[in-house]
């Protein structure tokens, strides 16, 4: 047994996850699903509407949606490269945006989610380089699309308006002259279903599902390829897993705020819960008191959250005249991820809900997405032990492999959920993913648990230079180009800095240009607002902006992240 993987921990042979079934074929079919379709409620309803459909309703859906959707972009055969149906995903989260997904999949094409919180550029970035031939769109995200369409190469007749409750559009856009999912679904009754392809052994290995943007360990967001493999390991993965757990006697009732257009959500706020035959509550956002009505409305059993939504209700619950206000007597589990969960905050939230296991996960987007999960037994501060199914390796900074608890270095995975690559994109591929394995960019160390002696993994540190807000990426060299283009600036690095609310947020070290007439203060006002204007808020430099006579660069011209962000650590830890 490898040093890392505690005994109890059941194994898993690739053998044992099919490979020549598409996702949406897979979660719905009996013979792979823990509890039958026909036993299974509503696998998501609306959190403020309470409305939602059923699995065979779903399934229709699917089938009426990727007719409908064919018709009306023109797709008459849908066998072939897969990257000519590409199409877009930019919605706050509701009911619709899974089944549209696997619509677009029962097409032979791949989804590519993007963030509602972003602003023109970025979207169509996406866009553009996913190459989409049509987007799904909310309310809220019509106005940003309308914008960026053209230069994206999508007309208006291949955006289809996804109708939310509570998600408005902004009063100078008319969602009217769009159509809507229900337009499609009319028109797909109507049409012949479209025709099944046998899928051939290993396909579903190769093929695309989803094109999820990730920065990785270095550079702006590339394209990860998560296959329809992909997705159906990881669910057998975490299913497995947590099958050692005592055993419930009904199903979840999942809270789905985490944003539908991330991997973590797509794993285990979608597919885990769809196929287990738990329910969903999608919320447009978090808001404290609305999530806690919805919580105890809904009687939620399960909350997957990151860092800052618990943060939210330990600080507003220490401050409430009534304790109870912020009671959870439904909840069961709280599951913490995307970004580090203190051991501080873990014990606070296990002291003020002493009866609900509180745990952590670890993973990323191109691991699409577990790697760690919390066990049975807390450890406050711990990642959880590594799944089924993954090999894992520690190189420390000499290269060496380590091979006992408590000594750190930076990880790399193995296995059936480590994502085909970067669309378009092989020298960041083979940077990223040699030989199978998965450079993470994160430091870590497995330590013993202290009464069960289990292999925990902490991740105790970032070796790569992405920036983590409130669980969203945040790409310095993607920041850093954008303040290259502002004609004040003659170089600059982006790093992150801690943050009590968001965990960290990013920071601006600038070189003036030498006919730069302004002061300090006006300078950064200036650029705090040319970010403010083009990106959206987690990118927004939070952290300020320090003006230095130049950035520190190795002689390959690199900029020396590292010396940047240590030097930043010690002078905050000297205040
Ligand atoms: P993403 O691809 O957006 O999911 O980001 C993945 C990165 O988020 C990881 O490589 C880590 O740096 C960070 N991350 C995710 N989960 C955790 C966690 N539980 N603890 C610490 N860092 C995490």
């Amino acid at each position: 047994m490898a040093f890392y993987r505690p005994s109890w921990v059941p194994s898993l042979s690739d053998a044992d996850i099919p490979d020549d079934i598409a996702l949406s074929d897979f979660l719905f079919d009996d013979r792979f699903r823990p509890r039958k379709c026909e036993d299974s409620g509503q696998p998501f309803i609306d959190g403020v509407s309470g409305s939602g459909y059923s699995i065979s309703e779903t399934r229709q859906r699917i089938e009426w949606l990727a007719a409908g959707l064919a018709s009306k972009l023109g797709i008459h055969d849908i066998s072939g490269d897969v990257w000519q149906r590409v199409i877009g995903l930019f919605a706050v989260n509701n009911i619709h945006n899974p089944v549209l997904a696997w619509a677009v999949h029962r097409l032979n094409g791949v989804i590519t989610p993007a963030n509602i919180a972003f602003r023109a550029s970025e979207l169509a970035h996406q866009l553009k380089d996913s190459g989409a031939r049509g987007l799904f769109v909310s309310p809220s995200g019509l106005k940003t699309t309308l914008e960026i369409a053209k230069l994206a190469g999508i007309p208006e007749s291949n955006i289809f308006l996804i109708p939310v409750p509570g998600d408005a559009a902004a009063p100078e856009t008319d969602p009217k002259r769009l159509l809507d999912v229900e337009d499609l679904v009319t028109a797909g009754r109507k049409l012949p279903p479209l025709p099944r392809t046998k899928w051939s052994k290993g396909q579903g290995r190769r093929q695309a599902a989803y094109l999820c943007y990730s920065s990785g360990t270095s550079g702006p967001p590339k394209g990860v390829m998560v296959s329809h493999h992909n997705i159906i390991a990881n669910i057998i993965q975490m299913t497995l897993y947590e099958s050692t757990f005592p055993s419930q006697s009904h199903p979840d009732v999942i809270l789905g705020v985490l944003p539908q257009s991330h991997i973590y959500s797509i794993i285990l706020t979608t597919h885990v819960p769809v196929f287990r035959g738990d329910t969903v509550v999608t919320m447009a956002k978090f808001e404290l008191m609305s999530f806690i009505r919805a919580v105890n409305k809904f009687r939620m059993t399960l909350l997957y959250v990151v860092p800052p939504i618990l943060i939210s209700l330990i600080k507003q619950g220490a401050l409430a005249q009534d304790e109870t206000t912020f009671d959870l007597p439904s909840v069961k589990r709280i599951y913490c991820g995307a970004a580090p969960l203190s051991e501080e905050l873990s014990s606070q939230i296990r002291k003020r809900y002493p009866s609900v296991l509180l745990g952590q996960g670890y993973g990323m987007t191109e691991s699409a997405t577990v790697i760690s999960s919390h066990p049975k037994d807390v450890y406050d501060g711990s990642s959880g032990c590594i799944i089924p199914g993954l090999e894992i390796k520690i190189v420390d900074t000499d290269g060496n492999e380590v091979r006992e608890p408590y000594k750190r270095g930076e990880l790399f995975v193995k296995g059936p959920n480590v994502t085909l690559g970067y669309y378009k994109n092989e020298a960041a591929t083979r940077d990223t993913f040699a030989n199978g394995w998965l450079r993470t960019g994160d430091e870590v160390e497995i330590r013993l648990h202290p009464q069960t002696k289990d292999a925990h993994l902490f991740v105790v540190d970032r070796v790569k230079e992405l920036i983590k807000v409130s669980g969203f990426q945040v790409a310095p060299a993607e920041l850093e180009g954008h303040l290259l283009a502002h004609p004040m600036v003659a170089d600059c690095a982006v790093i992150p800095v801690p943050d009590d609310k968001s965990g960290e947020v990013p920071k601006a070290l600038v070189v003036l240009r030498k006919d730069a007439n302004v002061d300090h203060s006006t300078a950064e006002q200036q650029l705090k607002d040319w970010v403010a204007q083009h990106k959206s808020k987690h990118k927004h430099l939070r952290g300020g902006v320090e003006f230095l006579p130049e950035v520190p660069k190795s002689p390959s011209g690199k900029i020396l992240r590292r010396l940047l962000r240590d030097r930043e650590r010690a002078r905050l830890s000297e205040r």
